[in-house]
């Protein structure tokens, strides 16, 4: 009971009952079923609002669709941020079906296959190539179809975003080209018949260091200057990538982005020259819409195991996996975990959370302080809004697919 607490609730609560929008998740659960994922609108609203009030308007937001690619809510984005990254053909054609307009979307990934560059090319968005191989195979598939490819270089920086919970740049990494490779590509490129846009440095993942954030965005813009200072390339965009965390465990703090809307004011000063007015982007998946979601399932049972009590639910990894603890963590911790119709009432008793996965994998919570809980109750964890369904692996056990649901201005 000692451990530091999670981050502050971001929804609402009634006489304990906890509200996504105006919708009261006991309610939700009656007509849905239980599991579901719900997301709030309105939460991702604020959180697009809180970037925009802080970013110099040559900044753009784009979102990262695999973080969660449920349609309602990728047409919500289309209407908000200023573009997309798709990492698959299947995500370009959400990303389309969702309103979103070509030019305003980029695909990174490192193993595209033919078909998906050239639906890519056929869609005419922007393909960030991730090998001189891959540049080649595009050059080639584009001459073919008689379409000019749009493309942007993927690099891999030769430093990381420092804390960060996922190493995707730095190093020998499977992602983009090596920095030091780099200009000799960039050499060849006047050469090709490409629509260069310009580069995408992707430095890491869920960091919550704004120290390490602002220092790895001011690494990409001096990367990229190095890169492209004096290639007499044209030069529409550079990538910077995003890394933007959220809290998910005890003692985790959202960060404060003001200092960062600062830097990069600063950082387009200092790059004017070079960069003209050319956007950055910032391409954010959970910061933008992570904090939105929470994952709903009720108790079906309740025992007690050598002197442990249990609560067992109808739901569990095969739905959330990274609540589990099984997404790339390396020690498990616990997510915030709710007894939806009496949050903020005093723990009574500590809980071990389990699925109904025959696994001793299925791990909701462990060792977690809750008000009594019954049969029947509710078991509500936030911060679910991103990684959750579409990191799953839903057809483990064969247990049905739970619901999702958009809560669109506090209502459905
Ligand atoms: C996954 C990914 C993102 C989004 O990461 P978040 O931690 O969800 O913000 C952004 N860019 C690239 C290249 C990615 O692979």
């Amino acid at each position: 009971m000692t451990q530091p607490p999670h981050a502050p609730l971001l929804f609402a609560t009634r006489a304990g009952t906890l509200y996504i929008g105006e919708q009261p998740v006991t309610a939700l659960a009656e007509r849905l079923g239980t599991p579901f994922y719900a997301y709030d609108s309105r939460l991702i609203e604020l959180r697009i609002k809180e970037l925009r009030d802080v970013l110099p308007s040559q900044v753009q937001i784009h979102y990262a669709v695999k973080a969660n690619p449920f349609p309602p809510l990728l047409s919500y984005m289309a209407g908000r941020v200023d573009g997309c990254d798709v990492a698959s053909a299947g995500e370009l054609e959400k990303a389309l079906e969702a309103g979103f307009s070509p030019e305003t979307i980029s695909f990174a990934g490192p193993g595209k296959r033919d078909a998906e560059l050239m639906a890519a090319l056929q869609a005419n968005i922007t393909i960030n190539v991730e090998s001189a191989g891959e540049l080649e195979r595009l050059a080639r598939l584009g001459e073919m179809l008689g379409i000019r490819p749009r493309v942007a270089l993927r690099i891999n920086p030769d430093f990381e975003l420092k804390g960060s919970g996922m190493r995707m740049g730095g190093g020998a990494k499977p992602f983009g080209i090596d920095a030091e490779q780099a200009p000799a590509i960039i050499r060849e490129i006047n050469a090709l018949d490409i629509d260069f846009q310009g580069l995408h440095i992707f430095t890491g993942s869920q960091s919550l260091s704004m120290e390490a954030i602002i220092q790895a965005q001011s690494g990409a813009l001096n990367l990229a200057r190095m890169l492209l200072e004096g290639a007499g390339l044209p030069l529409r965009k550079i990538n910077i990538g995003g890394g933007l965390g959220i809290p998910y465990f005890p003692g985790e703090n959202r960060l404060n982005i003001k200092p960062m809307g600062d830097q990069l004011h600063h950082l387009l000063e200092t790059h004017r020259g070079w960069l003209g007015d050319a956007h950055l982007v910032l391409e954010l998946g959970r910061f933008l819409v992570g904090e939105a979601g929470v994952y709903v399932t009720r108790i079906v049972d309740r025992k007690v195991s050598r002197g442990e009590t249990f609560l067992i639910t109808d739901g569990g990894m095969h739905h959330h996996l990274a609540l589990s603890g099984n997404l790339g963590q390396v020690i498990r911790k616990n997510y915030p975990v709710y007894l939806a119709h009496r949050v903020g009432k005093p723990a009574e008793e500590i809980v071990n959370i389990h699925g109904p996965l025959c696994t001793p994998l299925d791990v909701l919570g462990h060792k977690v302080a809750l008000p009594r809980a019954e049969i029947g109750d509710l078991i509500a964890v936030t911060q679910s809004g991103a990684y959750g369904l579409t990191a799953s692996p839903v057809h483990f056990l064969g247990h049905p697919l739970p619901s999702e649901v958009l809560i669109d201005g506090g209502h459905e």
